[in-house]
This record gives structure tokens, C-alpha cells and sequence, in this order.
């Protein structure tokens, strides 16, 4: 689509009356393993699903424009688009990664380091201290999330491009928890944008796929032919699901946005919460930098209650409008424990080192009425006396 148009006017409008055989409005979908050759040596664009598929090709063309790559590999899960970029490693490669990263991050990076495929340090990457002792060393990947989970911490983007700078490192940044309505981490530097596209890119809950978008040519090049390789490559269906989904990206992160904002905002009111995490408040410590290098604030948050695990047993429980869930970024609220959740796996000393206290409760703002969650977070509160 013609980039003299607006991304949000792009990604409605993404694919739409490119059939040629039956003028489809609506790119069909093709579920077919195989191409037919036109004749004796003679293929055609297409031969076979797992290499290449129209369906696809559709998605992946979609994002790799709302992203401003030079290409996107869609693949079968956000974990696969996380193997398919670990193919870009050799041993003794150092990937560089954050210790608050997603848990399935960590244990694929930690899990495929202990079996010598390449080593890996996980570091706090908003520490300057840490930073600059990482900046004289030599590593391949330094893999960037912001923000943060469940703390939703910012973090420099263009620090983080000197740092890999100075290490020879390509800059990955795992974009999920903004999505490119919100942040376009490859305009700040980046070479490989990662995504889960189960949350907000496809943003109803129903399909688990992924996305890895490269910002040069041959990079991109690389990644589809792994991808093919390997097998990684994501169903036709689920492209299909994922890319009528993502026509709606741009208003449905205004919606997740205002009830964030509006909930933040309550509970930070709250005498019955002890801090509240979401960027948009003037109070959080990264603020600022999100202002300058994200174009809004996106639909996540989290805050801690006083009275712990107990009070959030309690809030958890009264809630009628945001579901007990993992996983974030579909149209319908959720809440988490971390805890007892996402990040039980940490252990207590983990979570302790991580910030993630008993009393943290995570929402996925979904796109309701602002008034009736709003309404069912101050009910849930005021049930803690
Ligand atoms: C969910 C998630 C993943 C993993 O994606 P799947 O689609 O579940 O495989 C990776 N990174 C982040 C930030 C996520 O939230």
C-alpha cells in the first residue's frame, strides 16, 4: 500500500482488492500445502505452504510496513519468532538480554546457553553501571524489551543502540507490549523487531503466532530461510485470523490506552494501593523517555497493594470485568497475579530481586466501556476496607 498514506489507513486497508481471480474485496485465504507448476520446469510464485504462502505473505507484508522493515518472517508462535532470531547466533556468540525479560525468553535463551549454542548474560539494561561494563566487551545480540513486565519500566532505546554500537551487536527489541500503533523500535535504531502477535496485533484472543521484522534486506533474507529450515513458519489460518485482526490495531490501542489511563488513575488514588506502575502517569520514573520515544502509552499496567497476597486474593476475586488470565492484549480485560502467575517460576528470591511483590497485580486493559471498568476496579478496592 502506497506509503503516502497514513499507517493507520494502511493497515485497514492492508491486501484489500488484491484478487484477481474473483475480485475479492477481502484477501482470500489459501490453506493449500502445494502450488501447481505452470508446466516442465516452469514454478510458479509459489510451491510449497511452509516456504512461502499468499495468506501469509499478506500478513507479513502488513506488518513489515506498519513496522518499517525491510521484511517480516510470521511465524507459528512468539517463541518460534524468538528461535527463528537465535538462528542469527553461533557458539561462542554473547547475546546480551534483560534479567526482567518475558519468562519463556529466558528459559529458551538460558536453556539453549547451558547447551552451548551460545552464551548468554542477562543484566539489568537500565543500570548505566552495567551498561558501560557491557559497552567493552564483544557480544552479537543485545536483546531489549520496553517495557518491562509486569513492572512496565522503560527503557533507552538510544542508549541501547550505542551500547550495541559498541559491542558489534545487532539491537533485537521485542515490541508486544506497545505494538507499532505505538512504538517503532527500527525508526530508534533497531535491526529485528520481534513480536507476539497473539496479543495486541492480532488482539482477540485467538490465535498464538509471532513475528520477527528485520530492518535490512539480507537480514530478512536470512530469517525466511531459516524459517523455512527449521519450520517455523506460521499456519495459514492463523495469518488469516491475525491480519483481520490487525486492521483494527489502530483504534482498538486508543480504547486499551484511555482505560489504562482511566484505571491508573484510580487506583492511584486508592489509600488501599501502595504504587501504581503505568508510563502515563507524570509520577513514574520513565515518563519521560516514553514520551520521547513512544507515541502513547499502551494498555498495560500493574500496581501493588498493601495488604500483599491476601488483599490481592480479594481484589482478584470481586472483579466481574477483567478476567483471571495470562497472557494480555485481546479486547477483553484481564487480570494476572503475577506472582502465583507469570512469574512464579522465579521463586520467592527471584521475584524479590525483580521488584514483583505478593501484593502486584497486573490488568490488560481491554477496550470496555471506561466507565464500567473503572467502576469494577473501585468496587473490587473498596471491598478491601
Ligand atoms: C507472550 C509473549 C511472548 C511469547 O509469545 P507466544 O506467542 O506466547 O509464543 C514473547 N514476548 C512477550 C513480551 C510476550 O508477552
Amino acid at each position: 500500500m502506497s506509503d503516502s498514506f497514513r499507517h493507520e489507513t494502511r493497515t485497514v486497508r492492508a491486501a484489500i482488492d488484491s484478487d484477481e481471480q474473483f475480485g475479492a474485496v477481502m484477501p482470500p485465504i489459501v490453506l493449500s500445502t502445494n502450488f501447481t507448476f505452470e508446466g516442465f520446469g516452469k514454478p510458479r510464485e509459489y510451491d510449497y505452504s511452509r516456504t512461502a504462502n499468499p495468506t501469509r505473505d499478506a500478513l507479513a507484508a502488513a506488518i513489515a510496513d506498519l513496522e518499517g522493515g525491510a521484511g517480516a518472517t510470521v511465524t507459528a508462535s512468539g517463541m518460534a519468532a524468538i528461535t527463528l532470531a537465535c538462528q542469527l547466533l553461533n557458539p561462542g556468540d554473547l547475546v546480551i538480554a534483560p534479567v526482567d525479560c518475558y519468562g519463556g525468553t529466558y528459559r529458551l535463551l538460558s536453556r539453549l546457553a547451558a547447551r552451548g549454542l551460545f552464551q548468554v548474560r542477562f543484566m539489568d539494561l537500565a543500570d548505566t553501571g552495567q551498561l558501560a561494563a557491557a559497552e567493552r566487551e564483544p557480544a552479537r545480540l543485545l536483546w531489549v524489551e520496553s517495557p518491562t513486565n509486569p513492572l512496565l519500566r522503560i527503557m533507552d532505546l538510544a542508549r541501547l543502540r550505542q551500547v550495541a554500537d559498541a559491542c558489534g551487536a545487532l539491537l533485537a527489541v521485542d515490541n508486544t507490549f506497545l505494538s507499532p500503533a505505538l512504538q517503532r523500535p527500527l525508526e530508534s535504531g533497531a535491526d529485528l523487531v520481534i513480536h507476539s502477535t497473539t496479543k495486541y496485533l492480532n488482539g482477540h484472543s485467538d490465535v498464538v503466532s509471532g513475528v520477527v521484522v528485520a530492518r535490512d534486506a539480507a537480514l530478512h533474507a536470512e530469517l525466511a530461510t531459516w524459517a523455512n529450515a527449521l519450520g517455523l513458519t506460521g499456519a495459514p489460518f492463523d495469518s488469516f485470523m491475525a491480519l483481520r485482526g490487525l486492521r483494527t490495531l489502530f483504534v482498538r490501542m486508543r480504547q486499551h490506552e484511555t482505560n489504562a489511563r482511566a484505571l491508573a488513575e484510580t487506583l492511584a488514588a486508592s489509600p488501599a494501593v501502595a504504587r501504581v506502575h503505568y508510563p502515563g502517569l507524570p509520577g513514574h520514573p520513565g515518563h519521560d523517555l516514553a514520551r520521547r520515544q513512544q507515541r502513547g502509552f499502551g494498555g498495560m499496567l500493574s500496581f501493588e497493594l498493601r495488604g500483599g497476597q491476601d488483599a490481592a486474593r480479594r481484589f482478584l476475586g470481586q472483579l466481574r470485568l477483567f478476567t483471571l488470565a495470562e497472557s494480555l492484549g485481546g479486547v477483553e480485560s484481564l487480570a494476572c497475579h503475577p506472582a502465583t502467575m507469570t512469574h512464579l517460576p522465579l521463586g520467592p528470591e527471584g521475584r524479590r530481586a525483580a521488584g514483583i511483590g505478593d501484593g502486584l497485580v497486573r490488568l490488560s486493559a481491554g477496550i470496555e466501556a471506561t466507565d464500567d471498568l473503572v467502576a469494577d476496579v473501585r468496587a473490587a478496592l473498596s471491598s478491601l476496607g
